[in-house]
């Protein structure tokens, strides 16, 4: 049978890879309802607390009342609002850059932008532990594609010093999603200055929440349009709306809008959302606290783990992975966590590498020191008992 579905499903279970989704019944916050039950979460990437802000909603709710509901056409037949334009320009004055572009979220922004850059004559060097959606763009642009090892600076090297393609495009995630450790954002920059390539830097997890004014890795590593010359934010999550950019210059900008597929066949967000996203980006410019908050209970949790003798990775990002080794395992400490009334997902191959499934702890500024307290009591209580039975 062609289409024998249930065999792959059932090897998908069997392989304890099964994915099935919750049903969330409350706004995104520490204190969630999933399912008709109560939980403490620890696993959106609502970094900032401004999914549910108030200020935020009623935004959104008084653009609706202004310009509708949908976007209603794409940007370039007459979906481009003033609330995108604006949005827009606001972002390019918050990254320094000389303009920026909106999309409907990352996944898009990252399929466009890459293929409208490269084609078969070009040459794309990712790291191996990037984003699902950059190594798919990579595929699709039909350049060719290297996956260098993980942050090894040397390795994309020798790589770059074999190639002889027209355009070089280096790409990688700013935070990464799954480790929550940093790029060599600067090594990275001038290794491309050096070699004629350009840098690519998706900062989904970075924007709003690293950098102190919050724009990301580009602030915290200092880098201007000239040594960071293509960068992507998310907005959907310590923005906490939806929807994605790219900001860069004139030229990059003026070549996503001509040739960028998933910018020009879609319709535009919709305004109201962009309108949220100004306020949102007005809160996280202006309320420090909430980076400083972040950076509290990051530290706390790091210290406190150190204690009791958990292993963390080095991140001092807002993810905070603990690596378990095999997705039953993974699955079985989400499922204590979770029966102590605590939400942290397992996350498992393929997103993972094999033999790296892990929980992925993720902090928010919604969140407080009492949450981070009752957190660390469920781990001491569940995951370490069972990481010892497995070790
Ligand atoms: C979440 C994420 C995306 C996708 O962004 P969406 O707006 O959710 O589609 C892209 N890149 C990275 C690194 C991400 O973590």
């Amino acid at each position: 049978m062609p289409f024998d579905l249930e065999k792959d499903l059932q090897a998908r279970r069997d392989n304890g890879l099964y994915r099935s989704r919750k049903t969330l019944e409350a706004p995104q916050g520490a204190e969630v309802v999933v399912d008709g039950k109560p939980y403490l979460a620890f696993c959106n990437n609502d970094y900032l607390g401004l999914a549910n802000h108030p200020e935020v909603s009623a935004a959104m709710a008084q653009a609706t009342s202004e310009y509708g509901t949908g976007g209603g056409a794409s940007h370039l037949v007459i979906g481009h609002s003033r609330a995108h334009h604006q949005l827009e320009e606001e972002l390019a004055e918050f990254t320094g850059r000389e303009r920026v572009l909106l999309f409907s979220n990352g996944y898009m922004a990252n399929l466009g932008v890459i293929s409208a850059l490269l084609g078969k004559e070009d040459a794309v060097f990712q790291d191996r532990l990037n984003h699902a959606s950059l190594l798919d763009a990579g595929l699709l642009s039909g350049a060719r594609f290297q996956r260098y090892l993980h942050n090894d600076v040397n390795n994309l090297e020798s790589r770059l010093n074999r190639t002889e393609a027209r355009r070089k495009l280096i790409v990688t995630d700013g935070v990464f999603s799954m480790d929550g450790d940093l790029a060599p954002l600067k090594e990275l920059s001038e290794l491309s200055l050096r070699h004629d390539a350009w840098l690519m830097v998706d900062d989904a997890h970075g924007f709003g929440a690293l950098g102190k004014k919050g724009g990301g890795v580009a602030e915290y590593f200092g880098l201007d349009q000239d040594h960071l010359p293509v960068l992507v934010g998310t907005l959907g999550k310590a923005f906490g709306t939806a929807g994605a950019f790219v900001a860069g210059s004139e030229a990059l900008i003026e070549t996503l809008i001509q040739f960028a597929r998933t910018y020009i066949y879609t319709t535009s967000m919709p305004p109201a959302v962009a309108e949220a996203t100004r306020t949102s980006l007005r809160i996280l410019q202006e309320e420090n606290w909430r980076r400083e908050r972040l950076d509290q209970l990051i530290d706390f949790f790091r210290k406190e783990c150190k204690q009791m003798g958990l292993e963390l990775m080095d991140s001092h990002s807002p993810i905070q992975p603990v690596i378990v080794g095999s997705a039953d395992t993974a699955v079985a400490m989400s499922n204590a966590l979770a029966e102590q009334g605590i939400l942290v997902t397992a996350i498992r191959p393929p997103t993972v590498p094999k033999g790296t499934s892990r929980l992925r702890i993720t902090f928010s500024a919604a969140h407080e020191q009492k949450h981070v307290e009752q957190l660390l009591d469920a781990l001491e209580r569940t995951v370490r008992p069972l990481q010892e039975e497995v070790a």
